[in-house]
């Protein structure tokens, strides 16, 4: 690995974001080739017994083992880093792999996590069962209500997670209150910040301590392969962070990480473009149906809130069919264009149905809690022409029944 300039935080932190987008964390073999390397190999070998053993003792630079650390995934941790403003990258092989990782690498039983109620499936998963399971004790507050966090606080909390804006609901949560009140208590706050993306919100800037990505949505955002990350500080890195994860192994794989990397270089073309697709969108559908929700909106009842954190107001639109879940399916069923699919970030716009698919797990009563009722659909809106999208919906919303 020669040209290492990619890599180089004193010339990187001069380049602008799209630059970092584009050339962050590259770095060349002696070929010099222009696209980024994939290795693919499981491990590495050494020129002598004594350098093994250096490279063990973590005196001599250089890898050892994929589980661990590969190039690629090295390059694509590094870009991420750099565009989050974070100190360390860490990869997974699933965004709920980051999400878990970063949660567990951190805690014991005896500790106490308060997380927002409105979270991903999986990640309520976490909080409802899993930590639980592990003598680790969990509350939900309405993440909305900055003095619910607060009344949650116990001796032994640890953590606050949270996502914002949350899936599906798009209930915002006030990061810099939330993060001062965990820091009056030593409290760590973990962010999915999957919705927003790294363009659109920057948590670490608004006190928050971890960032965590499922990089299966928008950073791929081509529907090809699954990928996460965790961002934090070298301090959580070090100490907690890289001693779980390497020897739990969540590893991104090498091929994954050229994919994230190459990926990277048109994220803001991509969320951009979603982002006024999705603007547009929401305004047409808002005419028709009642219940549209969009941050971008000042209809919307956090738009203040949402538009101090967000740059844009994101790629995800909710409705509600008066007709609840027939009329929901049936507009679904009528669509010509749009894909059902439970994937968000997406160039192809997709709608989901969360009480029946990505929120089913999810108690009824915890769903209708969270805002997630029968009629409601979620929208990812996509790269397509939103005048087809607008047509689509439209006579979609016809055969539904208006
Ligand atoms: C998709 C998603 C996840 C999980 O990511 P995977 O890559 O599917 O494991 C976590 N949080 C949010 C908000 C998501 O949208």
């Amino acid at each position: 690995m020669k040209k290492r300039a990619g890599i180089d935080r004193e010339v990187t932190a001069k380049w602008r974001p799209q630059t970092r987008l584009v050339r962050g964390g590259t770095m060349r073999s002696e070929h010099g080739e222009t696209s980024e390397a994939i290795f693919v190999t499981s491990g590495f070998s050494y020129d002598t017994a004594e350098s093994a053993e250096a490279r063990f003792d973590g005196r001599e630079d250089g890898y050892t083992y994929s589980r661990q650390t590969n190039p690629t995934v090295t390059m694509f941790e590094e870009r991420m880093a750099l565009i989050e403003g974070a100190e360390v990258g860490k990869a997974t092989a699933t965004g709920m792999a980051a999400m878990t990782t970063a949660l567990l690498a951190g805690l014991k039983a005896g500790d106490h996590v308060v997380g927002g109620r409105a979270l991903f499936g999986s990640c309520r998963y976490l909080m409802d069962t899993l930590l639980p399971q592990f003598g680790i004790e969990t509350t939900v507050v309405d993440g909305r209500d900055t003095e619910a966090w607060a009344r949650a606080v116990r001796p032994n909390t640890r953590v606050f997670f949270f996502e914002t804006p949350a899936n599906p609901t798009l209930d915002i949560v006030d990061i810099r209150a939330i993060a001062d009140i965990a820091h009056a208590h030593d409290i760590r706050v973990i962010v999915d910040n999957v919705f927003a993306t790294p363009l659109l919100q920057k948590p670490l800037e608004l006190g928050a301590d971890i960032v965590c990505y499922s990089a299966t949505k928008h950073i791929d955002g081509q529907g090809r392969c699954l990928g996460g990350m965790i961002l934090c500080d070298r301090a959580f890195h070090d100490d907690y962070l890289y001693p779980f994860h390497r020897h739990t192994g969540p590893m991104l794989a090498p091929f994954e990480a050229w994919v994230l990397l190459k990926s990277l270089e048109t994220l803001e073309l991509r969320v951009t473009k979603m982002c006024e697709n999705a603007a547009v969108v929401a305004d047409h559908l808002a005419e028709r149906l009642p219940g549209v929700r969009y941050p971008g909106r000042t209809d919307f009842d956090q738009h203040e809130l949402a538009m101090r954190q967000m740059t844009l107001g994101g790629s995800v639109v909710t409705m509600e069919l008066p007709g609840g879940r027939d009329s929901a399916f049936r507009l679904m069923n009528a669509l010509e264009i749009i894909d059902i699919s439970n994937n968000i970030g997406d160039a192809r716009t997709i709608i989901t149905h969360p009480a029946t698919t990505t929120h089913k797990a999810v108690e009824p009563a915890d769903q209708r809690e969270m805002g997630i009722t029968p009629g409601m659909l979620r929208l990812s809106v996509g790269l397509e022409d939103a005048r087809d999208l607008i047509a689509d919906l439209d006579q979609a919303i016809e055969a539904a029944g208006g």
